[in-house]
């Protein structure tokens, strides 16, 4: 893998990268996996693997991960959080945390996701605020080209995406909920994690095949009282989104026909869009240039998030085992694209 350089830190950076590495599971230890990343400090992982050899030191810099604290929400702009890796890798884990261990236990507040974490963090920062704030919440998922609403009333239809002037890209009849406490997002949440996981697909894994989207609308409910940010600017409003991708491992040539090979070409093909919207958006000689959002769905509803005014972080997700180096160096490289 090419090295992870680290970008130029700061609220410049529009799209920062971080490497998180899962303990080894009991399986894999089970099934005597040997671990082969290190992470030596902060900043440097270290691939050690006899089948590398002779060149043990395969080094790799993820960002800092400290600026997820001080994304910026209320003031027109939108933070965009991907988590991206191999199915198992724990992108899931990482926004979302442990699955509740039963009704009533609570999940330590240190075991917290990416999201519980930021949901808290935005109420917080709304107390503070001392204006009304209007917040709303939609919940996707993308599986097979297909948009699916989690927090649809009735049983989930396929639904269109559609394009206008003034809303960009936009998903028509996609549930947007109002909510007013921490308590009732996190039900959101669970509501829509839970359909994730009993969705009729799920029985083939393929919760692991969707891209699920939530997004968090914060406005302000009287304008004036938080003026546009600047000449020309809309007023006051932010958009937090959080994207578990689809897991980026190659399905298998063989054996892979019909529903199996219609998945594999559409994550491939929205992961690979993906990959190309953000290399374009990040090349300076290609600032001004044509971005393909088109080319799938997720890069279409994600357009005015990576490619407006907003900040982006991307957690790239990896398993320690060597097993998963072949995918791990993917999913590296993968991610050193987008620095
Ligand atoms: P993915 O969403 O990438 O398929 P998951 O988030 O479901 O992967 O994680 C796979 C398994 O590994 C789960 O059992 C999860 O609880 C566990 N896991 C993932 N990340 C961590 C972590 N940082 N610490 C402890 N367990 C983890
Ligand atoms: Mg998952």
């Amino acid at each position: 893998a090419r090295s992870l350089e680290p970008g130029p830190e700061g609220p410049e950076t529009p799209i920062q990268v971080v490497l998180r590495v899962r303990p080894m599971s009991a399986a894999e230890l089970r099934r005597g996996e040997q671990s082969v990343l290190h992470c030596s400090g902060t900043r440097t992982l270290q691939v050690r693997s006899p089948s590398l050899a002779p060149d043990p030191g395969r080094k790799s810099h993820p960002g800092d991960a400290g600026s997820l604290s001080h994304a910026p929400a209320a003031r027109s702009f939108s933070c965009t959080v991907f988590t991206f890796g191999q199915t198992g890798s724990g992108k899931t884990y990482t926004l979302t945390g442990p699955p509740p261990q039963g009704e009533g236990v609570p999940v330590p507040p240190s075991l917290a996701g990416i999201m519980q974490r930021t949901f808290s963090w935005l109420f917080d920062r709304v107390q503070h605020l001392g204006a009304p704030v209007t917040l709303r919440a939609s919940y996707l998922e993308i599986y097979n080209e297909q948009v699916r609403d989690l927090l649809s009333l009735g049983s989930p239809r396929p639904l269109p995406v559609r394009w206008n002037k003034t809303r960009g890209f936009y998903v028509e009849q996609l549930r947007v909920v109002e909510f007013g406490s921490l308590e009732a997002l996190m039900e959101l949440l669970q509501l829509g994690l839970s359909r994730r996981r009993s969705s009729a697909h799920t029985l083939n894994q393929a919760s692991s095949r969707s891209h699920a989207l939530l997004t968090l609308y914060i406005s302000c409910k009287t304008a004036q009282q938080m003026p546009p940010v600047g000449p020309g600017e809309p007023p006051v409003g932010g958009k937090l989104c959080f994207v578990d991708l689809a897991g980026s491992e190659k399905v298998a040539a063989t054996g892979s026909r019909g529903e199996l090979m219609l998945e594999a070409n559409s994550i491939n093909r929205s992961l690979l869009a993906l990959g190309h919207c953000i290399s374009l958006l990040l090349d300076p000689q290609r600032k001004q240039s044509h971005i393909p959002f088109r080319d799938s769905k997720l890069t279409k509803l994600l357009a005015d998030s990576l490619g407006g005014r907003g900040v982006t972080l991307m957690v790239a997700c990896v398993s320690p085992s060597a097993q998963c180096l072949p995918e791990t160096l993917s999913t590296l490289r993968y991610a050193s694209r987008a620095q």
